[in-house]
């Protein structure tokens, strides 16, 4: 083997994957730049830590399922001068998430919910942390299905792990008592220890419907708004905005 090969092998064993990648045009470059043994081999070793960083980054946010994704650099407040932009750039540091503060959005399609539901949703990846993203339909199907498997416990468990929850679209289908029930199972569980924000089209009156027992809707509302940012967004719709315009 030539000392590139073993060089090769090495670097391959050690999973120094981005090193292994460019180490043969860096020493050119440092060559040509003079720079020192240790400038040198603190570039290499830099670049391979960033890139690592950069993949579990990217696999977090594989993993946390999000259907899209957006930034809150992207979102246009002047089109929803009522929210309080403020607030919301401070959410983004994350401090909410030490004090396992909630934050709902409320409002009709369109307005935005989602998107500041995953630009959270991301900041918090991008801090290394664990988010899951469901639709409330799809989160309340993974408890049906583990209940009657008999492993709601261990899902509840890893649910309640996820650093950020995220639970969208509530209110768009209706639960049945027993769901009703595991969510709030699951709402009583992250209570004071982890965040969840939660989006949906329906005001707190009619969560009653959403969870068919008023008794069941009061104890989930009490929890998710006592320590919670609640926004009601209720300007225009975003779809329609190129439509408005003419
Ligand atoms: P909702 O969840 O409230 O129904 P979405 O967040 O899905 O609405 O928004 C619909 C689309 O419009 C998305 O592509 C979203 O990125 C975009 N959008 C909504 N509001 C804004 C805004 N104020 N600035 C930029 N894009 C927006
Ligand atoms: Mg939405």
């Amino acid at each position: 083997m030539s000392s590139n090969e073993q060089m090769d092998f090495y670097l391959k064993t050690l999973s120094l994957s981005r090193i292994r990648e460019s180490y043969l045009v860096e020493s050119e470059n440092a060559a040509k730049a003079k720079l020192s043994y240790q400038d040198f081999l603190y570039r290499l070793v830099e670049s391979e830590v960033l890139s690592k960083i950069d993949r579990s980054i990217n696999r977090n946010m594989k993993m946390s399922g999000f259907p899209m994704i957006r930034k809150i650099e992207e979102f246009d407040f002047s089109y929803q001068p009522k929210l309080d932009e403020k607030l919301i750039r401070e959410l983004a540091n994350l401090n909410f998430m030490n004090d396992a503060k909630n934050i709902i959005f409320l409002g009709p399609p369109g307005v935005g919910k989602t998107h500041l539901a995953v630009a959270l949703g991301i900041k918090a990846c991008l801090a290394s942390k664990k988010v899951a993203f469901y639709s409330a339909d799809s989160l309340t199907q993974l408890l049906a299905t583990h209940e009657v498997a008999g492993s709601l416990k261990s899902i509840i468990e890893t649910l309640t792990k996820v650093d950020l929850l995220i639970i969208d679209e509530l209110g768009y289908i209706e639960l049945s008592k027993k769901t009703a029930t595991l969510f709030f199972q699951l709402i009583a569980k992250r209570y004071e220890k982890k965040s969840i924000i939660i989006t949906s089209n329906k005001p707190f009156e009619e969560w009653g419907q959403i969870f068919v027992d008023e008794v069941v809707a009061s104890a989930i509302i009490d929890r998710l708004l006592h320590h919670s940012y609640p926004f009601f967004i209720n300007g225009k719709s975003y779809r329609m905005k190129n439509l408005l315009k003419n």
